[in-house]
């Protein structure tokens, strides 16, 4: 039987739906949402995501703005900039546009975003949260993620999942919030991949999360049957953008998959407007 797609863009559009509302509210308190946007050069990726992020913003009433800097500045300055974003009432959040220039350490200006504007949940204080099972502002993929299996209506508690991957932003996180679900997790990294055991954790998965980046990594041999798939991998290949899994295989295995794109990235950015909500009202608390 056929896998269920899972819809990313619906999901999307009813947490877009929610998160107007609670705009309109806002504003009629006199507070608006805002999203400060840092870009350091030109890199063509990141001015697509940058033009999604305005737009979806748009859509829900955020209000959008972009800071952009040449290649040439320096730490201290960025840093410096950060802080003023940081002391600005005006701004409710925050976000550090990836990749920048060798001489930036994105790491430490990351960690320089106040945690209440760090939209994208990424600073040691908010992936604290997670450890705790209490995200305030969740890193967005991971919590994107837990909203595309939580559509599927499966109930999550003794279920076997594999991670593929332990980014900070993406697998780890993911694997502390399933296993607040009572998920057994087993996270596989490329030490998996050079063992050769990667086919073995993926044939246990009854969920599978996959967030490397290497075209077609996991075999639709490999899935279980019955198994919910969360591709998060982004590549692109012959022109065209595709999966870390075997999209038209491990359909026929899955009994839900989310496809790439339209799976994991719409949602991603709309917990980014949704941060940028909660950010919003814990700046008036
Ligand atoms: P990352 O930081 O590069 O992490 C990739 C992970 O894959 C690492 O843990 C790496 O392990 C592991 N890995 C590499 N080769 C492997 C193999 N052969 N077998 C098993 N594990 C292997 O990437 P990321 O930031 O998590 O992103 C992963 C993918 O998701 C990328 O394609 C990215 O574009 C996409 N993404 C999509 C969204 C979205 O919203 N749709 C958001 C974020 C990321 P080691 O570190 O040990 O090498």
């Amino acid at each position: 039987m056929s896998a269920q797609i899972i819809d990313g863009k619906t999901i999307a559009g009813k947490i877009r739906e929610e998160i107007k509302e609670e705009v309109e509210n806002l504003k009629k308190k006199g507070h608006v949402p805002s999203l400060a946007a840092i870009q350091v050069g030109e890199d063509p990726g990141s001015t697509v995501y940058i033009r999604s992020q305005r737009r979806s913003c748009e859509k829900v009433g955020i209000e959008y703005k972009l800071h952009q800097f040449d290649t040439t500045i320096s730490q201290k300055e960025m840093s410096e900039f950060i802080q003023k974003l940081n002391g600005d009432k005006g701004v409710s959040g925050i976000i550090l546009q990836m990749p920048l220039p060798q001489a930036l350490d994105a790491r430490t200006l990351q960690a320089t975003i106040h945690p209440d504007k760090d939209v994208e949940g990424v600073s040691a204080a908010n992936m604290g949260m997670v450890v705790f099972g209490r995200p305030i502002l969740g890193p967005c993929t991971a919590m994107a993620i837990m909203e595309l299996i939580k559509s599927t209506g499966v109930d999550l508690y003794g279920k076997e999942a594999v991670m593929v991957g332990h980014s900070d932003i993406v697998g780890k996180p993911t694997a502390l919030l399933l296993l607040d679900k009572f998920v057994t997790i087993s996270v596989c990294h490329i030490a998996t991949g050079e063992r050769g055991t990667l086919p073995e954790y993926v044939k246990r998965a009854e969920i599978l999360i996959v967030a490397v980046g290497k075209a077609h990594l996991i075999k639709g041999e490999w899935i279980r049957e019955g198994a919910i798939v969360i591709d998060v991998g982004i590549n692109r290949v012959e022109g065209k953008i595709v999966g870390d899994v075997e999209f038209e295989e491990a359909k026929e295995r899955a009994s839900y998959i989310t496809p790439v794109p339209g799976g994991v990235g719409p949602v991603t950015t709309a917990i980014l407007l949704k941060n940028t909500i909660e950010a919003t009202k814990l700046r008036i608390r």
